[in-house]
């Protein structure tokens, strides 16, 4: 990306080993994510041209002399932050806040080859070489899916919950695909777009709202015991999504938040005085991968689904044109 608007594809050279940790995979499937679009719209700055994309898969190439779990030709998933997986708070589930993370894909990942640092803690080797039909499923855990599952995890779903969905980008319909899975009884997906809520209603969500702003607050509130949601999950990150999940969140109930949040700040009297848990950021999406690839791989989940675009990865700047002018929900970058 060389600047707002501006996307070209560009040869560069080809990454190579440069830590023993590394490994350099060629990618069989890559997209673009919601959060590309910040700084194409010029909302986040950047300081010069810049390699985009973080989500993929792809088939290891080539391997540093210490990398011990994958080996040459294993199909693999990662996720947007390299992490070693050992260190204490990779223990504790939060590889996106490991003391070694570092972006997964450096050179970008809307690529033909990436270099991964720290291969053995980021990599997920898939059971064998997928069948083509689940590549865009798999592809979804690098990010969306992994995102949209831990957005349910931090907001406590679970058997017989009431869940609502702030955002209806892949993260949060996946986000109501994930709270399906864990259980939740009632699942109110917010959306204006009527493709957009047919997918949320594939995926389980139970309810629509198409308010937003305190009419959204008072129709979930209407639905869910006059009091609001027991969890609520933000995937847009604006100010006005905030606002709207927290006061959408029952007293004492849980709300997530995994969109990149721009341009907000919370009051904290409200969190105050609504004993509301409130708890997110970058989705440790390498604490899920293993169960999420299970679920793929058995035929259970179909999270691709968001994929509603397909481009050849030299027609890039056409999908980032399309996400923006929301004709696409998720684009896919299909490999040569
Ligand atoms: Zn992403
Ligand atoms: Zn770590």
């Amino acid at each position: 990306m060389h600047g707002p608007g501006d996307v070209r594809v560009e040869e560069r050279a080809e990454p190579v080993i440069q830590l023993e940790t590394d490994a350099v995979i060629r990618l069989v499937a890559s997209c673009i994510c919601g959060s590309d679009l910040w700084p194409y719209r010029g909302i986040e700055k950047q300081s010069g041209p810049t390699p985009m994309g973080h989500e993929y898969v792809g088939i290891v190439e080539q391997i540093g002399s210490a990398v011990r779990t994958l080996s040459v030709g294993d199909f693999v998933v990662g996720s947007f932050f390299a992490s070693d997986n050992t260190c204490v708070v990779c223990q504790a589930g939060y590889q996106t806040a490991c003391l070694h993370r570092e972006p997964a894909a450096p050179g970008g990942a809307q690529a033909e080859w990436m270099r991964v640092p720290l291969a053995d803690g980021t990599l997920v080797a898939t059971p064998g070489v997928p069948d083509p039909s689940l590549v865009p499923h798999l592809l979804a855990a690098s990010d969306v899916l992994g995102t949209g599952w831990f957005g349910a995890v931090a907001a406590e779903v679970g058997p017989g919950s009431t869940v609502a969905v702030v955002g209806d980008g892949a993260v949060g319909l996946l986000a109501v695909l994930a709270a399906r899975e864990l259980g939740a009884e009632r699942i109110i997906a917010m959306s204006r777009h009527r493709e957009r809520q047919e997918l949320a209603l594939e995926f389980g969500a139970t309810d629509i709202v198409a308010e937003r702003g305190p009419d959204g607050v008072a129709a979930i509130k209407r639905m869910a015991g006059g009091l609001g949601a027991d969890s609520v999950i933000e995937a847009v990150g604006t100010a006005e999504s905030m606002a709207q999940a927290l006061h959408a969140t029952r007293p004492a109930g849980h709300m997530s938040f995994v969109g990149v949040p721009h341009g907000v700040s919370l009051d904290a009297m409200d969190l105050f005085f609504s004993h509301v848990h409130v708890h997110g950021g970058p989705a440790p999406v390498r604490r899920f991968l293993p169960d999420l690839i299970d679920r793929i791989w058995s035929g259970r989940i179909q999270p691709g689904r968001v994929f509603d675009l397909a481009l050849p990865l030299a027609e890039a700047a056409d999908g980032y044109r399309a996400m923006d002018e929301r004709h696409a929900i998720k684009v896919l970058l299909e490999l040569p």
